[in-house]
């Protein structure tokens, strides 16, 4: 198949349920930063292995050769049953960021030192780590414990490709924010005992308290609204509207305290239609022409008021340049 260069507006085909791969692809494709980097194939001069990168050469234009690569290098997606498309994201960018690590391939060194500071980890992941996907889609998130015993505060720090947003249970008006989804991430939670970590000054499990927030912010943010409930002998799917804003959403209330606004822009959503077994998955991406429905094959173009539905699963969001000048 030809790269054709052109409006970028392609579909997919659907090669049996692979409306996962195609949605997310999508996304994928309308980041640009990343979509520039693959088409001038900058990655070869970067990337430390010698292999060959599969998935990074394989041109997404023909979904079969490209599912039948992924499938190759992560056998756990065999078979054509229908896929999750946060943990196909997950899989994908990892793999992707393995075949173009500037860095070479390391074997880890054992658990680092939890309570060690967030630029140090940081500075440790991305010795290991460093591609382009880490640089777009990697951000570090801290995790804050307080020992109810002793008071102790300790941290520990995470390196992230996405969010994974609770979503609250439905409010009277029937609706819920983004916003209210964040707050229930971020919000501080009681562990027992049994749930709770070893406390670092009391040398055992306590009481404690954990709170999630964003010590380092990412170039792209991808947040998964977690519409899939797990119970012990089925998965269920919540249809709550979750409204998100389009431009301007404000993640610095979830950052270090002193960070200010850190502003995001939508530049993509993944949508998951129907119910758990019987589901469906589209895209809706925008470029510099506007927004467009991309439903495997077809492409339609969409107005901004089209895309807010209760469908909405995976949001892909970028920093606006003009906050990301101003800080650090
Ligand atoms: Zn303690």
């Amino acid at each position: 198949e030809q790269l054709t260069i052109g409006s970028g507006r392609v579909g997919l085909r659907n090669i049996g349920n692979t409306c996962f791969l195609n949605a997310v692809v999508q996304c994928l494709s309308h980041t640009c930063c990343l979509r520039d980097y693959c088409l001038l194939k900058s990655y070869k001069q970067e990337k430390f292995s010698k292999d060959e990168p599969l998935l990074m050469d394989g041109t997404v234009v023909n979904p079969r050769k490209f599912y039948s690569v992924f499938r190759e290098v992560v056998p756990y997606f065999s078979g054509y049953s229908q896929q999750d498309a946060q943990e196909f994201l997950r899989f994908l960018l990892d793999k992707l960021h393995t075949e173009i690590n500037r860095r070479p391939n390391m074997p880890d060194f054992g658990t680092l030192v939890l309570s060690e500071e967030a630029s140090v980890m940081w500075k440790k992941h991305r010795e290991r780590d460093d591609s382009r996907i880490v640089d777009l889609f990697s951000g570090q998130l801290r995790s804050s414990l307080h020992c109810s015993m002793c008071s102790h505060h300790s941290n520990t720090f995470d390196v992230f490709c996405d969010l994974s947003l609770p979503i609250p249970k439905r409010s009277s008006t029937g609706e819920v924010t983004l916003r209210q989804c964040l707050d229930l991430f971020s919000q501080e939670e009681k562990l027992d005992r049994d749930n709770s970590p070893m406390c670092e000054r009391c040398n055992r499990r306590t009481e404690c308290t954990k709170r999630l927030s964003i010590q380092r912010f990412p170039q792209v943010i991808v947040l998964h609204l977690n519409r899939f409930t797990m119970s012990k002998w089925s998965i269920s799917k919540s249809t709550v509207y979750v409204s998100f804003p389009l431009t301007n959403l404000d993640l610095g209330p979830y950052g270090p305290v002193d960070c200010g606004s850190v502003l995001y822009d939508l530049y993509a959503i993944c949508n998951h239609a129907g119910t758990v077994n019987m589901g469906h998955y589209t895209a809706c991406c925008s470029d510099g022409n506007g927004w467009c429905f991309y439903n495997d094959s077809s492409v339609t173009p969409v107005t901004e008021s089209q895309l807010q539905t209760n469908q909405a699963y995976v949001l892909f969001y970028q920093r606006s340049n003009s906050t990301a000048s101003v800080r650090k």
